[in-house]
C-alpha cells in the first residue's frame, strides 16, 4: 500500500449477501472494501464480476483478494475474475506462444490473495484446466490450521506462469494469524471460526489517527514566541514542540483507528472474540431464521429452538447468534449478512423483503443494543472515523 499516506475514507460495498443458493435479489457472497480508492474484496463467489460491473467499484483498482472459505457460494467467481481483472487469455490458435503467459515476470505488484488451505490448489489448478493465461502475475498466502498436513497444497502440478513463487504458508500463533498484512496506515489479522469446513475471519484495524487539533489552544504560543505556524501540522501528528521560551507544546494524542470484523460462514466465531473487541464494525452471517407469521416456508413443528438447531448443525448462525457475538466483543455496529435465498434482498423485486429484513434486525436485537443492519446487494456505506 506504498503511497497510501492516510486514510480518511474507508467504504463497504456489498457485492453478494446470499448463503449457498443466490436468488433474484441476492448474489452469491463478495464484498468490496475501499481503502481512500484501493479495493480489497472479501469472498468472491459466482458472478462477483458481474456485480462489480453494476456497482462504483472499478475492478482495476483491486489489489488484495481475503477469501474466508473455499465453499463454492464463496470463491467460484475467483477465476473468472482474474481472468477479467489481468487481461486473461485463452492460448493462440497457432500455438505460438502467448506473451500473457509470462505474468509473472510483469514488474507490476502482484495480486495478493489469502486464503485457507486449498486456496491455491483451487487458483492453480483452474487456471491450468481451463488453459487460462493471465497478463500480471498473482500470489496466494495461505493461513495454515496446525490441523494441515505441514507440506504441500492440495495439487502437485507446478507453479502456474502467472503465479508469483513467493506464496506464504502462515502458521497461527497462540491460535491466530497475527498481521498477516500490515502497511503504516491498515493492519490485516485473522483467526479461525467454525463453519463446516476450515473458515477464516479478518480484521481490518486501521492505525491510530491524529487527534482532535484545537488550534486556538496553541496559536497564542506560536504568536508570543515567533514560532511559524507550520509546526501546527506536527503538533497535529501528536508531536511536542519546545518553544524558545521553554514551553513545551504538546499535541493531541492519537486516536484509535477504526476496527472492522469480516467473518465468513459461522456456528462459532468465538476464536476470533480477542481479535474482535471492541469492533467498530462487525459483519456476521444470519443464514436461517425463525420467522413463523412472516416467513411461509415455516414447518409447523418449528420453534426457534428448532430452527437454531438445525442452523448450527449445517455450520451456521441465527440472527439471535450474530448479535450475541456482537454483545461480547462490544462492537459498536452490527451487519448481518449471508441470507438463504427464501429471504428476498430488495423491495422493488418482492415487497416484503423490507418486513423480513426488519424482523430479522429485531431477533439479532435480542442479544444486541448497537446498531444493526441488514446488508442487501449493492449496499454501500462510508464506515465513520472515531468521532
Ligand atoms: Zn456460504
Ligand atoms: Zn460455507
Amino acid at each position: 500500500m506504498a503511497g497510501r499516506r492516510g486514510l480518511s475514507a474507508i467504504n463497504l460495498t456489498f457485492l453478494g449477501t446470499a448463503s449457498a443458493q443466490p436468488s433474484l435479489t441476492r448474489n452469491h457472497s463478495a464484498l468490496a472494501l475501499r481503502l481512500n480508492s484501493d479495493v480489497w474484496l472479501f469472498d468472491c463467489g459466482e458472478a462477483t464480476q458481474h456485480q462489480i460491473q453494476k456497482s462504483t467499484v472499478r475492478m482495476g483498482k483491486i489489489e488484495k483478494i481475503f477469501i474466508t472459505h473455499t465453499h463454492g457460494d464463496h470463491i467460484f467467481g475467483l477465476l473468472p475474475l482474474l481472468a477479467s481483472m489481468m487481461n486473461g487469455a485463452g492460448g493462440t490458435a497457432n500455438g505460438i506462444e502467448d506473451p500473457r503467459a509470462h505474468g509473472v515476470q510483469d514488474s507490476s505488484d502482484p495480486i495478493e490473495i489469502y486464503g485457507p488451505l486449498g486456496t491455491r490448489a483451487y487458483i492453480r489448478n483452474g487456471l491450468k484446466y481451463t488453459h487460462t493465461l493471465l497478463g500480471a502475475p498473482y500470489v496466494v498466502h495461505e493461513l495454515r490450521l496446525p490441523s494441515d498436513p505441514p507440506d504441500g497444497d492440495y495439487t502437485s502440478l507446478a507453479l502456474h506462469a502467472s503465479e508469483s513463487p513467493n506464496g506464504r504458508n502462515i502458521l497461527q500463533t497462540n491460535g491466530v494469524w497475527s498481521d498477516v498484512y500490515h502497511d503504516a496506515i491498515v493492519s490485516v489479522s485473522a483467526a479461525p471460526i467454525l463453519h463446516s469446513v476450515p473458515c477464516v475471519g479478518y480484521v481490518v484495524t486501521e492505525a491510530p489517527v491524529p487527534g482532535k487539533m484545537d488550534p486556538a489552544k496553541y496559536k497564542p504560543h506560536l504568536k508570543r514566541t515567533n514560532t511559524p505556524m507550520s509546526v501546527m501540522s506536527r503538533l497535529q501528528q501528536g508531536e511536542s514542540i519546545e518553544l524558545s521560551d521553554g514551553i513545551i507544546l504538546q499535541g493531541p494524542p492519537r486516536r484509535p483507528g477504526r476496527k472492522l470484523v469480516i467473518l465468513g460462514d459461522t456456528y462459532d466465531p468465538s476464536p476470533i472474540a480477542e481479535l474482535a473487541l471492541s469492533a467498530d464494525l462487525l459483519i456476521h452471517e444470519a443464514t436461517n431464521a425463525h420467522l413463523p407469521v412472516l416467513d411461509s416456508n415455516t414447518k409447523a413443528e418449528d420453534t426457534f429452538e428448532s430452527v437454531e438447531e438445525r442452523t448450527k448443525s449445517r455450520g451456521h448462525s441465527t440472527p439471535q447468534m450474530a448479535g450475541a457475538f456482537a454483545a461480547q466483543i462490544g462492537a459498536r455496529q452490527l451487519v448481518l449478512n449471508h441470507f438463504s435465498a427464501r429471504y428476498p434482498g430488495n423491495d422493488h423485486v418482492d415487497p416484503t423483503a423490507k418486513t423480513i429484513m426488519e424482523a430479522i434486525a429485531r431477533l439479532a436485537g435480542e442479544h444486541y443494543s448497537g446498531t444493526i443492519t441488514c446488508a442487501r446487494d449493492f449496499m454501500s456505506f462510508d464506515v465513520k472515523e472515531h468521532v
